[in-house]
């Protein structure tokens, strides 16, 4: 069983979490199909689209693309807060360590409940 893992903090409003999407696309295929890491890169880099992870073992690539959210205002603020038509994975970001990893001022982290861990 994984550790218990809590998330602690909160959120103040930097919008960094608004500016990209972020996508999980199948690791050693996507490779396979541009030649190398670097030629993957190379390709994506004309597009915007940066690799900022990789992971050997779970067989993923993660990628990053500059798209800010048409809801987010000039000075931070996102037009549906506090209204149903917030979608549910702003609601509930961040839910993993992993969702924040990119974002290393974000105001939450996450820490075991085990006493003497954390992340
Ligand atoms: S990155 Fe974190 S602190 Fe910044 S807006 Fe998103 S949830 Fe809030
Ligand atoms: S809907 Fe709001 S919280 Fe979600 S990405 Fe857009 S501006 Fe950010």
């Amino acid at each position: 069983m994984g550790e218990p893992i809590e998330r602690m903090g909160e959120c103040h409003s930097c919008s960094e979490c608004c500016q990209t999407v972020n996508m999980t696309v199948v690791r050693d295929i996507t490779i396979q199909q541009h030649g190398s890491l670097k030629e993957l890169e190379l390709y994506l880099s004309y597009r915007g689209i940066r690799v900022v992870g990789s992971d050997e073992e779970e067989n993923r690539l993660y990628y990053s693309m500059a798209v800010p959210c048409s809801e987010l205002t000039k000075d931070n603020r996102c037009r549906v807060h506090d209204s149903p038509n917030k979608p549910l994975i702003c609601l509930r970001f961040p839910t993993t360590k992993q969702d924040i990893e990119e974002i290393p001022d974000c105001g939450y982290n996450f820490q075991s409940t085990r006493r003497g861990a954390n992340w």
